[in-house]
């Protein structure tokens, strides 16, 4: 067996993640193990990646802030000098379910968050291809309804995305620069212990190494290890299938085009591929249960059904957008936490043995703060860009947490 210091599982964006935040702060060796050819074949490929402050948990906005801070200064974050990922702050804006309110916006700017009320003349003069209307759309059919606006809506104007794979891209180079191994086509397959500690991992071909800690940065897989580690029923996490639509963007939509979580509509869309695209994914609890049993093996194609009901929805909000060409769909996997939809980060009864699983539709935005989480609890000192949420909010020995709403927009 040859020997490490660290192994992570995974080279999605928590376990780069994890890894880039433990490089910067110990000599320790640190090698991910990922059993993919390339990067991308997990969540993370198929993520929006869309970096909104909003939660109804305070710890979860600042959670949120800190992983956002982090990509709207990807190249001092990760100290390069030409990334291949960009933040495109393009803003959030939050339409519908009645959540805009002076008092909301009032909470999230306390809490640092650039949030500001909009009204319905705000959003025509910001958006124009945006409706206001408040009503929810026949998602079924597409009937057209006689729209009502007059609410007031949240803009968060430091919100966007960035485009995951670049990203991904971007967190190896940044690794390998810090000295950190990664290897790809290397399925960790069993978890080595001795006396209630890790002693190793070994792989599918039969290798291993020797280690002191190991983080299961594994996504949707990650029941298989904590499996091996009788850890596997402390929580409920569920690799789910969630499908999305995309089309393709219409040269004439005027204005600019803000991130928009859709709440009468039960969506949210973005542009992707320099405008090229809309993607557009749902925020109801429903379209998060269909569960997977392996990984491995899920549709990636998504329903007729929902491309349709999604695009109705799309074609209401942005009723100037006329026919929709190029129409496709996809899925991809969250983890869902079915305790509370939040993420378990940190250590287990198993000493040296880290997780950082149960993402649910959240861990693309936060994985710098998770990755900052878990470095804190191995390595202890402090780095410019760390989070300063006490690591009991997420920890695996923690209660669920109390949500109005188990769903991506808890
Ligand atoms: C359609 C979709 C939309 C989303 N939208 C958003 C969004 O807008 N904003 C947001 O914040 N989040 C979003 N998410 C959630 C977010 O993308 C995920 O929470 C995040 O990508 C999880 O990253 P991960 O590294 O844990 O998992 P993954 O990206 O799945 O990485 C895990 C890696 O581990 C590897 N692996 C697994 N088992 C082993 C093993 N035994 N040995 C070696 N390697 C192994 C896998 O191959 C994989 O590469 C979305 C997710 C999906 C699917």
């Amino acid at each position: 067996m040859q020997s490490t210091d660290i192994v992570v599982v995974g080279a999605g964006v928590i376990g780069l993640s994890v890894a880039y935040q433990l490089a910067l702060r110990t000599s320790d060796r640190i090698l991910v193990l990922e059993k993919g050819a390339g990067l991308g074949e997990g969540s993370t490929g198929a993520s929006s990646a869309v970096c909104r402050f909003r939660y109804s948990r305070d710890e979860m906005v600042e959670l949120a802030k800190d992983g956002i801070r982090a990509y709207r200064n990807w190249s001092d974050f990760l100290e390069l000098t030409a990334p291949v990922a960009r933040f495109h702050q393009t803003g959030v804006i939050w339409l519908g379910g009645g959540i805009g309110s002076s008092a909301e916006v009032a909470r999230l700017q306390r809490l640092g968050v650039a949030a500001t009320l909009l009204d319905d003349a705000d959003v025509q003069d910001n958006f124009p291809a945006l409706s206001p209307c408040t009503i929810p759309p026949d998602l079924l059919a597409g009937e057209p309804h006689e729209c009502r606006s007059g609410e007031r809506y949240i803009l968060e104007s430091e919100g966007g995305y960035i485009e995951p794979t670049d990203a991904l891209q971007d967190l190896l180079t940044a690794v390998r620069n810090n000295g950190v191994e990664v290897q790809f086509g290397a399925r960790v397959t069993g978890i080595e212990t001795i006396s209630d500690r890790v002693a190793g991992v070994t792989l599918a071909d039969g290798s291993g190494y020797a280690c002191g800690l190991v983080v299961n940065a594994s996504g949707p897989w990650c029941n298989q290890l904590l499996a091996k580690v009788g850890l596997a029923d402390r929580w409920p996490l569920r690799p789910t299938r969630i499908q999305m639509a995309q089309f393709d963007m219409p040269p004439h939509l005027p204005g600019s085009m803000p991130v928009c979580a859709d709440l009468a509509g039960g969506i949210y869309f973005r542009t992707q591929g320099q405008r090229k695209h809309i993607i557009v994914g749902s925020v109801l609890p429903e379209d998060e249960r269909e569960t997977v049993d392996d990984p491995d093996e899920f549709d990636r194609s998504a329903d007729d059904s929902f491309v349709r009901s999604k695009l109705h929805a799309v074609q209401h909000r942005m009723p100037s957008i006329g026919p929709l060409r190029g129409v496709r769909g996809y899925s991809g996997l969250y983890t869902m936490n079915w305790a509370d939809v939040h993420p378990i980060v940190g250590e287990t009864p198993l000493g040296g043995f880290f997780v950082a699983n149960g993402c649910s539709g959240h861990g693309f935005k936060l994985a710098p703060a998770i990755g900052s989480l878990i470095a804190q609890a191995i390595a202890g000192s402090k780095h410019a860009f760390d989070t300063a949420v006490p690591r009991t909010f997420l920890s695996f020995d923690r209660r669920p947490i109390e949500l109005a709403q188990q769903s991506v927009l808890a």
